[in-house]
């Protein structure tokens, strides 16, 4: 976007030059600016002023309410909230998660663990000092704090399974590892759809417990497995560049979710850790996974994860 195109920031005291356009969302846009009291680079998630609605503006306020209480090396900070719509937030230089395993086909499974580590004490922050439920963990909503160092990648696997677009050469691709150098944080952005489950005096649900309504109780939207499950998606799609669940038709996708059915496909899982495959089963999680060895049944191979009951209510 060409810097004339960019609007002209009228927040508070006309505190901050708009630099470039970082994102967008289904409300909001979000921009580098530079802060020209300090000279500090920062984020300005920005709601389109027309759309704004009594619910959206509440909703934004529900997401500043929540970003207030958190702290933590995992979490994108926000630095201030101005004229009950923009939120200032820590600038992370290196973009989305998703944005680079588009760019790198795939993930080494050094640099796929020191995310995933970093996004898991993330949510662990949310889920037992916060009682918070993300809700929206995904690779758009996790941000590098600089630009993953390159490793030039060795690899003959077509990109994707057979709802690739088109193949990406194979010569001079590359996989970001870690190589030494440091690409800094990972944390998790958008606290959009964020909701607060527990109360965070008595650490139990917020709520009546013995009024609340069945469905309710049993809602899996406001469980933090909720979390634990987009956890693994986004690890899935890191290691292989493709996500678990996938369908064009919305229909399908949405059986094929409340299946639970994935599969390790070959030949994209083949270079894979048993370790990495293994970690559902590993980790006190609710998955049980049947894996074969050899080459040919891992075609069919399925894994089956079992659904854990809510453990969290509204
Ligand atoms: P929405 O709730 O509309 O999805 P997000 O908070 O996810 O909005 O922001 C939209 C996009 O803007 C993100 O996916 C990311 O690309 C970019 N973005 C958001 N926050 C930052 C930030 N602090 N630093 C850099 N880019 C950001
Ligand atoms: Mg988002």
């Amino acid at each position: 976007i060409a810097k004339s195109n960019l609007p002209k920031y009228e927040g508070l005291d006309d505190r901050y030059n708009l630099i470039k356009k970082l994102g967008e969302g289904a409300f909001s846009n979000v921009y580098e600016a530079i802060d020209k009291k300090t000279g500090q680079h920062v984020a300005i998630k920005i709601v389109r002023k027309l759309e704004l609605s009594q619910i959206q503006k509440a909703s934004v306020l529900k997401e500043v309410q929540i970003m207030r209480t958190l702290n933590h090396p995992s979490i994108i900070k926000m630095l201030a909230f101005i004229e009950t719509k923009d939120v200032i937030l820590e600038l992370m230089n290196g973009g989305e998660i998703f944005h680079q395993i588009v760019q790198l086909t795939y993930f080494s499974e050094d640099l796929a663990r020191h995310c995933i580590k970093q996004v898991a004490e993330g949510i662990r922050y949310l889920h037992e000092e916060r009682g918070v439920v993300h809700r929206d963990i995904k690779p758009e909503n996790i941000l590098f704090e600089s630009i993953p160092f390159m490793e030039r990648k060795n690899s003959s696997l077509p990109t994707q399974p057979e709802y690739e677009d088109e193949p990406k050469e194979d010569e001079g691709e590359f996989v970001p590892g870690l190589g030494g150098g440091s690409i800094g944080r990972v944390k998790i952005a958008d606290f959009g759809l964020s909701k607060v489950v527990w109360d965070k005096q008595t650490m139990t649900p917020c709520g009546t417990v013995g009024y609340t309504a069945p469905e309710i109780v049993n809602d899996m939207r406001y469980s933090k497995s909720v979390d634990m499950w987009a956890l693994g998606c986004v690890l899935y799609t890191m290691l292989c560049g493709f996500p678990p669940f996938y369908d064009e038709s919305i229909a399908t996708l949405t059986k094929k979710v409340a299946k639970g059915q994935y599969t390790f496909l070959s030949p994209w899982w083949d270079h894979i850790s048993v370790d990495a495959k293994h970690l559902d089963t590993q980790i006190d999680a609710p998955m049980t996974a049947q894996i074969k060895d050899s080459k040919e049944e891992e075609k069919k191979f399925i894994a089956i994860p079992q659904r854990q009951s809510p453990d969290l209510l509204v």
